[in-house]
């Protein structure tokens, strides 16, 4: 792996290798607490952590009391007023040998500090999870939350109640026998698939994505608008405490105190075990390391306490961390290598991915040479080029992508990257819809590479569930021109599968009994193996519901489409804009004829209400309504309250300060209906 020396020339005395350390650090931090904008992967922060702490072990003589070894987190941003801990917030001593002999050099420690023999019983422990988010102190009093801060510097924080109020795991009101104060402390994370929508999101809008879930976390909580923070749905786990006064019933250990939190109705993780000794300590680190990837959030260890806090407190602290905890972490879901080229990939709907050819890096438990760069505009923004040293990040089963490059001096001229103007697969000319961020093929079914995987999408177990169709197969039908358009699929003979390459007679028969199976489908599979854009399983499903009929379906205008339960306008208009193609109903038509088939039935129960696709705007405070009250009238009898005025807006209620949104209301020519126009619209007379 290259690492990017930011000097021209290594420094050469000890302490000149500490400063340039300290400083690069220091910066580093400032970027990662502060600015919640990391410039370099964990790893390699972690790695010349490691260098200082080993250079300031042989050199006693060049600790200075304002070392980032001997420091927590980063100074507030400003932004907000600080908080003052009543409790430090410290961090937590890593311990870098992700293997079982790092669980056995803790306890050998805490051993050798409670000053137990050989034949003493064994420590007993809590073994957590550490979460990748970012620490949080929620202070209650009589029960009722009344703050919120980041951890800060560990003694200074910064107060962001107003936004994690929004956060609705979090209680405002504790259960009975809450204490007079207690200040829990936990991490406040993002699940994976919440940043993966969010960075979807983002990404179809054409705005900054987040490097990972930790780093959208912490800047959805320290978002400056709790109404943007609301958006960014944030989770919680309680771990711990800080100042508690007149708790009588405080369990005496750490898993007692995390079931008592669970008890008031905090979120408390449920991997979390009490093991005893070193082996407890390595098999739990073992068993979390194999869950890992099927978490739904991100972790980046696992940490240990000694379970019984008089034993804790025997233990004490160190400048920045305590010495009754550690964290055991595992290999890093970041790191950083060069991008040896940028190379085009076309998939199934026709869109244009850049994808980085990168140095084989090892990330996220596996071996990875290819990186998605999404689009081209995301590429743009994070600046890659080829020779750069990109971080590369892998987490779960999300395929592996460039969350952007380390900033450093080109030494030759490499130009921009350019999207082709031709499709590499069939050559097709590509095209870019107005306000869309990708790129697409407009080969269609003509394009091999959409051909290919139109028809594994149409063959997955999920879809028409046809057997032994995999990619070898596949690839040779489509390449060998056998299959041009999905039915002909099922016109293939036992002659033609037979005479291709490695296909004995029985499999051949295999496959011609799968695709015989196959023609008795279902509705949603069917719908969901034409793979039209952002019909997924799920809306397939919503769609059979409500319609009972492909006819009914093809045949929908977008309004009708829009009375789906989750089918949004962009949807809508996919599914119309599908079936609008003759070639696409000539597809279902064929694909009838050859004996595809399945049950269908009556439309789900139509309610067409009176304000069934009506858009209405709510502004300004009305005499007797609530807003929300004002909202649920509405959508009882169909309408759709949006949250902004455009063209497709029909009415804008407007109360008493109403501001910009009566103002564009006005000026698009929307109707402005008062609290009694309201009352008409509810009653079936406008
Ligand atoms: P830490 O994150 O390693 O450990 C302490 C923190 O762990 C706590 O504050 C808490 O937020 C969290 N935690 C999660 N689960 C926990 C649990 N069950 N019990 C207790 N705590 C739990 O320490 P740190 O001091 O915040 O900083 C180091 C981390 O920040 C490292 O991972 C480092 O790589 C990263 N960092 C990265 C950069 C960069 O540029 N990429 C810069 C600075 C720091």
């Amino acid at each position: 792996m290259p690492h990017h020396d930011l000097f021209s020339s290594a420094p050469t005395s000890p302490a000149a290798q500490a400063a340039a350390l300290r400083e690069q650090l220091d910066r580093y931090a400032h970027a990662y607490y502060v600015l919640d904008a990391p410039v370099v992967p964990d790893a390699e922060y972690d790695r010349l952590f490691q260098q200082l702490q080993a250079l300031e072990l042989a050199h006693p003589e060049l600790e200075t009391p304002d070392s980032p070894t001997r420091r927590v987190g980063g100074a507030p941003l400003g932004a907000f007023a600080t908080v003052r801990h009543r409790v430090p917030m410290l961090s937590i001593r890593t311990e870098t040998d992700t293997e079982a002999t790092g669980a056995a050099a803790f306890d050998a420690r805490v051993r050798r500090e409670l000053g137990l023999k050989e034949d003493d019983p064994p420590v007993a422990y809590t073994a957590e999870l550490k979460f990748d988010g970012l620490a949080m102190n929620l202070r209650y009093e009589r029960g009722v939350l009344v703050q919120a801060a980041t951890r800060g510097d560990g003694e200074v924080g910064e107060d962001v109640t107003q936004n994690i109020r929004t956060v609705r795991q979090i209680p405002l009101r504790l259960g009975k026998g809450a204490p007079a104060v207690l200040e829990v402390r936990g991490e406040v994370y993002m699940r994976r698939d919440a940043f993966e929508r969010l960075n979807e999101r983002q990404r179809e809008a054409g705005d900054k994505t987040f490097v990972n879930p930790r780093n959208a976390a912490a800047g959805a909580v320290r978002q400056l608008d709790p109404a943007v923070a609301a958006q960014r749905p944030l989770s919680f786990f309680a771990y711990g405490w800080g100042e508690v006064q007149g708790w009588d019933a405080q369990p005496a250990t750490q898993d007692g105190v995390l079931r008592a939190f669970a008890d008031f109705g905090f979120p408390v993780d449920s991997h979390r075990e009490v093991v005893q000794g070193a082996d407890g300590l390595a098999a739990f680190h073992q068993r979390i390391g194999r869950l890992r990837e099927t978490l739904p959030f991100d972790i980046d260890g696992v940490v240990y306490k000694v379970d019984e806090l008089a034993l804790q407190h025997r233990l004490g602290f160190v400048t920045r961390e305590p010495r009754w905890a550690v964290a055991h972490k595992y290999p890093a879901q970041e790191q950083m290598t060069e991008v040896q080229g940028i190379d085009v990939q076309v998939g199934r709907t026709g869109k244009l991915t850049p994808v980085a050819r990168l140095a084989p890096v090892f990330v996220g438990g596996v071996t990875v040479t290819n990186a998605t760069l999404h689009n081209l505009f995301e590429l743009r923004r994070k600046g890659v080029r080829v020779g750069d040293t990109a971080i590369v990040r892998r987490a779960g089963d999300v395929i592996p992508e460039v969350v952007g490059v380390v900033p450093a001096e080109r030494t030759a001229y490499v130009p921009n990257f350019r999207m082709p103007k031709h499709c590499p697969v069939c050559g097709s000319a590509v095209v870019r819809e107005k306000g869309e961020v990708n790129h697409r093929c407009s080969g269609g079914l003509f394009c091999s590479a959409q051909r290919k995987e139109a028809l594994l999408h149409f063959a997955q177990r999920r879809a028409m569930d046809i057997e032994g169709l995999g990619e070898k197969l596949v690839d040779q039908l489509v390449d060998g021109n056998v299959i041009r358009v999905l039915p002909d699929l099922y016109r293939l003979g036992l002659t033609a599968l037979a005479a291709l390459d490695r296909m004995a007679d029985k499999s051949a028969r295999n496959v011609l009994d799968a695709l015989e199976k196959s023609k008795q489908a279902t509705l949603p599979r069917f719908l969901f193996g034409l793979g039209i854009r952002h019909v997924g399983e799920a809306t397939a499903k919503d769609l059979a519901r409500h319609f009972g009929s492909l006819d009914a379906i093809m045949d929908a205008s977008v309004e009708e489409l829009l009375e789906v339960g989750d089918v949004g306008p962009v949807v809508a208009e996919s599914i119309r804009t599908f079936f609008d193609q003759p070639h696409n109903r000539e597809v279902v038509e064929q694909l009838r004829a050859c004996g595809v088939h399945w049950p269908e039935g009556p439309p789900a129960e139509r309610k067409t209400l009176p304000l069934a696709g009506r858009t209405v705007v709510l502004t300004g405070t009305l005499p007797a309504l609530t807003r929300e009250e004002a909202k649920e009238l509405l959508e009882a009898q169909g309408a759709k309250v949006a949250g902004s005025v455009s063209k497709k807006t029909d009415y804008v209620v407007a109360g008493a300060e109403a501001g910009s949104k009566l103002e564009k209301a006005r000026a698009l020519g929307v109707a402005v209906l008062d609290e009694d126009g309201l009352r008409r619209l509810l009653a079936g007379e406008l």
